[in-house]
This record gives structure tokens, sequence and C-alpha cells, in this order.
């Protein structure tokens, strides 16, 4: 039983659309019909009227496509980071010539809003990057401070939604790129980037001189048809399939059943002996992150020897001290993520 923060487990009907028979995506007008269907679908999912992209590469691809398409050899900006995803922004921001200032805060924290009013009246900045969801902690942070001051100094905004798009309502209407993919609260397999972009967001794309192809969005928006080049057209079929089941069941309702299967996930912990990593406020319902210092490790290689469930150990520094329970798409669901504590249970 795979409940990872992602990849996440496949339901049955997304298994069968990626083993239908491949249509040529240059060719098929039946690719093109599928294409349109998935845009519209995502789009409501984002809940916006901006263009919507699919990449073809997962759900890194769209992080660096963002920064490769908005950011410019000496342009500031400000990364806002309380986990590793957050830090890791600023890396991209280096690599394409941008200047980053990285605003951190403990990774157990919530978001540092608390100067930034002051740092934007004194500094001005062309682009602001942020994470919704720090899969690594198991934290949803609450974006509308930081989004209200970035609007008000008129700075263009990046946001890493990829862990809570479709699992967790995201402001995407108030944010310029707004980031998502294919294996995490959709339930599809990884392999898509999908990415909602502004007008504003586009003005700023088109002005600059691009210096990269594969990982720039101009194309997309540029070619005369939607995608500009072959797309994995097995995964787009997947994905369009797995939006089918998201909406069929209604959005609020996905979003509840979230919320409920982690509060399961939560109060069986309890019982173990388990919290949260992060302050329960805090913490995502679309994974949780158990603290359990110095044997994540030795916990999921257990789970997977002994029960046949696949859990996820920190990243970076966390490695050994906190294990992941996914419930997120088809994972959130109250009798696996019953199943999963049980075995963890036993385990402990
Ligand atoms: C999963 C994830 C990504 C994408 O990483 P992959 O290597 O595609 O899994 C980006 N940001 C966050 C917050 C994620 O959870």
């Amino acid at each position: 039983m795979l409940m990872t923060p992602g990849p996440t487990a496949l339901p049955p009907s997304v298994r069968e659309a990626a083993g239908e028979e491949l249509l040529n995506p240059d060719v098929d007008p039946a690719f093109a019909d599928r294409y349109d269907a998935l845009e519209r679908k995502l789009s409501t999912v984002f809940g916006t009227d901006d263009e919507v992209v699919v990449l073809g590469g997962e759900g890194i691809l769209g992080l660096e496509a963002a920064i490769a398409s908005t950011v410019a050899p000496g342009d500031r900006v400000l990364c806002l980071s309380n986990g590793p995803y957050g830090d890791g922004f600023a890396d991209f921001v280096e690599s394409y010539g941008g200047e980053a200032t990285l605003v951190d805060a403990d990774y157990d924290g919530p978001l540092p809003v608390d100067d930034l009013e002051a740092t934007l009246a004194e500094e001005s900045f062309d682009l602001a990057t942020m994470v919704h969801c720090e899969t690594p902690t198991g934290t949803l942070n609450d974006l509308d401070a930081a989004l209200d001051l970035f609007d008000a100094h008129d700075v263009l905004t990046v946001v890493d939604a990829v862990s809570s798009l479709g699992g967790v309502p995201v402001p995407t209407d108030r944010i310029d790129v707004a980031l998502g993919a294919s294996q995490k609260c959709f339930s599809a397999p990884p392999g898509l980037a999908v990415c909602a972009v502004s007008d504003a967001a586009w003005e700023r794309i088109e002005a600059r001189d691009p210096d990269s192809l594969y990982t720039n969005l101009l194309p997309w928006h540029d070619a005369e048809q939607p995608y500009p080049y072959t797309h994995l057209s097995t995964l787009v079929v997947a994905l369009d399939a797995a939006l089918d089941l998201l909406l069929e069941e209604g959005l609020d309702a996905v979003y509840d059943r979230h919320r409920e299967a982690a509060r399961v996930c939560r109060e069986r912990g309890r019982e173990l002996g388990l919290e949260p990593y992060p302050d329960s406020e805090r913490s995502s319902p679309t994974v949780t992150a158990f603290s359990v210092p110095g044997r994540a490790t030795e916990l999921q290689e257990r789970l997977q020897s002994d029960h046949d469930v696949t859990l996820s150990t920190g990243l970076g520094g966390l490695a050994n001290d906190v294990l992941r329970v996914g419930h997120m798409g088809y994972n959130a669901d109250v009798e696996r993520v019953a199943r999963t504590m049980d075995a963890l249970g036993t385990a402990l």
C-alpha cells in the first residue's frame, strides 16, 4: 500500500486510462480534444481564468520553468521559506542569474512575514517565491498576509502548490505562477507539471530574452498548437481520468475528505504517542509528518518488510526524525489511513 506524500497509489480508472491505446499527440485530433478538456478541468481545480499549461516533466520542471521564464540576470527575487522547497527556490533563482534574498524561518515555524512590510518598503523586488504546502515537514502555509503585501508592492509571485493543489483550496487568482504536479493530490502517475500563469506573468515572460527552451514557458504560450513538442500522451490521458474522478466527486467534498483523513491520521497517531512535527494548526490536510527522532528509517523499513505499507522519511536534516504519511488524492481515505496506522502501531 503506497501511502507516501507523492507519488500516491493510483485509482483503478487512472490505471486503466494509462493502459489505453496510444494516441499520437501531434496527429490525432482525439488527443487535441483530450488536452483541451484537461486544460479546462485544471482551470476548474485551480479556480482561475489564467492560462493553464501542462509541461511534460515531473514537478521540479514546473518550479525550474517558472524561474527560468521570469528571472533575467540581475533580477531581484525574494524567497520566503520555512522548508526545503522554499529554500530551493533561491538555488533556481541564482542558477538563472537572479539575485535571491532568502528570508528563512525554522522548519517547524510559520512563514516569516513579520518583517516583510518593512523589507518591501526599503527594497524593491521583481519577484517573490513561496511554497503552499512544505511536504517534507507536513506544513500548510497561510499565504494571505504575504500575498497582500506582494500585491500592494506590485511584486509578481510564484507559488509551489505541488502538494496542496487538488487537496486544499489554492488562492490561484492572487498568484502569478501557481504550480502543481500530477503525482500528488491528483493521484495520476508522476510525469506532468501543471502551471497557471497570469497575464502579468506572461507580459514579463514575453518581455525577456529567453535563454532556455525546454525549461521555458514561452513556447507554450506562442505555439500555434497548445503544446510545442510531442506531449507525454499516456500521462495526459491518465491525468485527465484522474481529474474526472475529482470533479465528479466535487471539489468541496474532496477537500472535506482530505481534512477528515488528516484528522483520523493524527488522532490515531496521538493514541500511539506520536505528534505532528509542526504545530497541529499548521499541519497540512494532505500529509502528516510524525516526529519520531532517530527512528524514521527503521520504522519505514519495518512497515515495508512486515506490512507492505510504504511511507516516507524526512528530507535533509530531518531524514531520520520524521515519518511521513501521505493522505492525499486517492489515499485521502479514512479506511486506507486506518490500515496504515494499524500497521504503524504494530511496527512501533
Ligand atoms: C513533490 C513536490 C515537488 C515536486 O517534486 P518531484 O520531484 O516532482 O516529486 C515540488 N514541491 C513540493 C512541495 C513537492 O511536494
